[in-house]
């Protein structure tokens, strides 16, 4: 069997211009990947195609997960299957609490983690108590206060609360590929702290993390197998955990001389 996620020669265009140009890149389950590189370097960009955004237009390349093409497979389909991601600004949702949210997520996700893909599984969700003790639980794993299941969904939530927000419904869905586009900014450093204990309780062999950053910071609680720095649109870079110790010490610069060196 191949590898979990396989991302190959990924061209994408927003607004028809071409911000990703050719990216590579393997995840497996069981390892952390953490993707560096300067602001509009086209992190987000990928992640967002990673999830099927309709603006981010793939023009080349193939995304396999877990041994199918999911280019063209619709957002919550992708979701169903596995893949996640953690939003750098996630949106509210006006009258669904967060405990209806999760509920309705979570029963999607296990329709087809147990059933044929359909809808169609022997389980046909989650009962209310099992749903109760399962939030409840990774509640208390992320230091979040029980009335916090009870309010509307990213309204008025703090930044800390929105990132918060984010792993716990990873934690919720366990994801076999879970993406975190800059889930460290916006955080004071208890938060960081918690949300990346979060992180570190859900990793495991059954999950592949991409980790996406602008700042090494978050890289000092969750600890990366690879590390790839994305310039321009280009993964110009790839290394070991010390590679963000490098490029906190050293800045940006430095690797986008190289790179134009190198051309
Ligand atoms: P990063 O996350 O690395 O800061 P982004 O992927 O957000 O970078 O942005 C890369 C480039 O793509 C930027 O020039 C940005 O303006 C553009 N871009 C990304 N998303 C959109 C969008 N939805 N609409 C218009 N331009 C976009
Ligand atoms: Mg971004």
């Amino acid at each position: 069997m191949g590898a979990d996620l396989i991302i190959k020669d990924l061209h994408v265009n927003v607004e028809g211009q071409e911000i990703l140009k050719g990216v590579d890149l393997t995840i497996n389950k069981g390892e952390i990947h953490a993707i560096m590189g300067p602001n509009g370097s086209g992190k987000s960009t990928l992640a967002n195609t990673l999830m099927g955004h309709p603006a981010y237009e793939v023009t080349q390349g193939e995304i396999w997960f877990e041994g199918e093409n999911i280019v063209d497979m619709p957002p919550d389909e992708r979701a169903r299957k596995g893949l996640f991601l953690a939003f750098q600004y996630p949106s509210s949702i006006p009258g669904v609490s967060v405990a209806n949210f999760l509920r309705t997520a979570l029963n999607a996700r296990r329709s087809v983690q147990d059933g044929d893909g359909n809808g169609n599984g022997k389980r046909r969700g989650v009962s209310v108590r099992e749903f109760r003790q399962l939030l409840k639980d990774k509640m208390a794993m992320l230091k979040m206060d029980e009335g916090f299941a009870r309010r509307y969904l990213n309204e008025g939530f703090s930044g800390g609360e929105k990132k918060r927000m984010e792993i716990l419904q990873m934690a919720m869905l366990k994801p076999e590929i879970a993406i975190l586009d800059e889930t460290d900014s916006g955080l004071d450093i208890d938060a960081l702290r918690i949300v990346s204990e979060g992180v570190n309780q859900l990793t495991g062999p059954d999950l592949g993390v991409l980790v996406i950053t602008h700042y090494q910071r978050i890289l000092d609680y969750i600890k990366p197998d690879r590390v790839h720095i994305l310039v321009a649109g280009r993964i110009v870079m790839s290394g070991g955990p010390d590679l963000a110790l490098e490029l906190e010490q050293r800045g940006y610069d430095w690797i986008k001389e190289e790179v134009a060196s190198n051309k």
